[in-house]
């Protein structure tokens, strides 16, 4: 076992690494561990952020046309940006191609009625992974900067999903 696997804090090994709900991934001391009762870590606190390697997607820059890449913020937000890109840490700038597009969040039908005019909803979920369910009938006049269609929505708890919250919102920031 490399001295990577150790921690800094008690000389313990490192559990082996888990992805958070928003595609982070990180290592625990083996000797502390979450309790989503009291939402406090217990035992040994470390924790060591992983670097996520990007992933290629198979489409390409609409500016310069090589590969892009989807990239996770520190704060769990989905981004596609372009391969070229990178950062000067010298200079402190970007270099390379610019090009940049936020993932929002995706949709997916649902075989329910809306309450309200009575269309299909849908359920959306946003790009740090809350979810809720809206109809299908709105939507985001981006020029007005208003909603439009029908206002209906209803937000689920964010344990909506088979998957567990891991308290990754109570983590301290990542180095
Ligand atoms: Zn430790
Ligand atoms: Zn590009
Ligand atoms: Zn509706």
């Amino acid at each position: 076992m490399s001295d990577d696997n150790i921690c800094p804090k008690c000389g313990s090994p490192l559990a082996d690494p888990t992805e958070t709900q928003s595609g982070r991934k990180l290592q625990r001391c083996s000797t502390g561990s979450w309790n989503p009762q009291t939402k406090k870590n217990e035992g040994c606190d470390y924790i060591k952020w992983l670097q996520v390697e990007p992933k290629i997607l198979d489409e390409s820059c609409p500016k310069c046309g090589a590969p892009l890449v989807l990239a996770i913020t520190r704060f769990g937000k989905k981004m596609k940006k372009c391969s070229t890109s990178s950062w000067d840490a010298v200079a402190k700038k970007a270099i390379g191609c610019d090009f940049i597009e936020w993932i929002n969040g995706t949709t997916e039908p649902l075989d329910e009625i809306c309450p309200k005019c009575g269309s299909k909803l849908v359920l959306y979920t946003t790009a740090n992974g809350k979810k809720m369910k809206k109809c299908s009938t709105s939507g985001w006049d981006k020029e007005k900067k208003v909603a439009t269609g029908c206002p209906h929505v209803e937000w689920l708890p964010t344990n909506y999903s088979k998957s567990t919250t891991d308290g990754e919102e109570f983590l301290p920031p990542e180095e």
